[in-house]
């Protein structure tokens, strides 16, 4: 039986792999591993590894690929030597890795390494930050390209990758929205939330503007308090910065119309973000799910700069008169972005692919193809 292994390193990719997992889990023909490390085995940010147990997932190997001082450099390479190791006993057919973090970076250094064929889930984007340089460089190393739409498909095939090997399944996490049966009732009892409206702060830091995060996020944090909303906060993840955004909430802490949580669960998540009354920040969720589910989006500062939609959507600069205009004149379901966003029925098309061979007949010596 081939053995198929995921990495997990944080909430983000989970909800956008999950469902792949499920696929591979539930079939007779493939066996599913999953390597979890990161912000998942950290207490700090929600110790996010039980979702993957509460969702039935098996085969867990965890691994703590930091120490208490976060950085990424020293996590990275601490994540190619512990996954080189279980690679070295598991003996995968295959690795698939989602996006554009240290974790699936390390993956794809490991797998390019060994000649074990690497599968990437959503390469091609833009964000505009340095999350383009790492996401472009897992490309490179990958062999197989699972992404959303043909814009990604043309991008990589500008950074010389094989058409042959890109296959467009769209964007999995999507796919979950319309599954979700988390009522709003249970998802406010559950986080203990009575707001009767409110809206969803998600802010994380933009690793090459150190040196003003804490000024966007004090911003930021002066203009919510002006606002008298209530906001459901999520913490940001633990990019190089991520302190300076925590120490800004502190004076959030003791406010009742804040409700701080490390992490949510993604289908309660969901349900929140479909029922707020907007979503401000700088999550790529604002131009993905909230958009699908049609709540409106307030985009802070540069981290989204390059992402598909982001010229439709409101954004402002992380000053707090800026932020709290935006918020005076944001209406509830605005109808933001006129492009469809297409929901493919990801994990099927994932799993015919796996199933075909389609994957396996891919070779790990790759050839750089030139733009005719
Ligand atoms: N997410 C979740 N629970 C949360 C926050 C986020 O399940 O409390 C999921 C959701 O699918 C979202 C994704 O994580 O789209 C990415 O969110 P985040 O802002 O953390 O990361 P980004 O993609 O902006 O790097």
């Amino acid at each position: 039986m081939k053995k198929i292994l995921f990495i997990t390193g944080t909430r983000a990719d989970y909800s956008k792999i999950k469902s792949l997992m499920h696929r591979v889990q539930n079939s007779s023909e493939f066996e599913l591993y999953i390597f979890a490390t990161g912000m998942h085995l950290s207490k700090n940010f929600g110790y996010t590894v039980k979702e993957l147990y509460k969702n039935g997932f098996k085969n867990i190997y965890e691994f703590i690929n930091y120490d208490k001082y976060y950085q990424t450099n020293k996590a990275l390479a601490t994540t190619i030597d512990g996954f080189s190791r279980y690679v070295n006993e598991l003996k995968p057919d295959l690795i698939v890795v989602h996006g554009d973090r240290i974790e699936p970076l390390a993956a794809a250094i490991v797998g390019a390494l060994n000649n074990i064929l690497v599968a990437h889930i959503e390469g091609g984007e833009i964000s505009g930050t340095i999350d383009d340089s790492l996401r472009h460089a897992i490309s490179k190393l990958a062999h197989i390209h699972l992404v959303n739409d043909e814009f990604a498909k043309r991008r990589l095939m500008q950074l010389g990758e094989d058409e042959k090997s890109i296959f467009i399944i769209g964007s999995p996490d999507l796919e979950l929205l319309n599954d979700n049966k988390i009522s709003l009732s249970e998802a406010k009892k559950y986080y203990d939330i009575n707001y009767e409206n409110y809206a969803l702060l998600m802010f994380h830091p933009v690793t090459t503007e150190i040196t003003s995060i804490k000024n966007q996020a004090d911003n930021l944090v002066k203009a919510l308090i002006q606002s008298n909303k209530n906001y459901i906060v999520i913490y940001p993840n633990n990019d190089l910065g991520f302190e300076l955004i925590l120490q800004s909430y502190e004076e959030l802490k003791n406010n009742p119309r804040f409700k701080l949580f490390p992490s949510l669960r993604f289908e309660y998540f969901i349900t929140l973000l479909k029922n707020a009354d907007f979503i401000i920040g700088n999550s790529s969720c604002i131009l993905k799910e909230a958009l699908y589910l049609k709540t409106a989006g307030i985009l802070v500062g540069s981290r989204q700069n390059g992402r598909l939609g982001n010229e439709n959507t409101l954004k402002v600069n992380a000053n707090s008169d800026e932020i709290l205009k935006a918020i005076n004149t944001i209406h509830k379901k605005q109808d933001l972005f006129s492009a469809k966003l297409e929901i493919l029925d990801s994990s099927k098309l994932f799993f015919e692919y796996l199933q075909s061979g389609e994957f396996f007949k891919l070779s790990t010596q790759k050839v750089f193809k030139d733009i005719k």
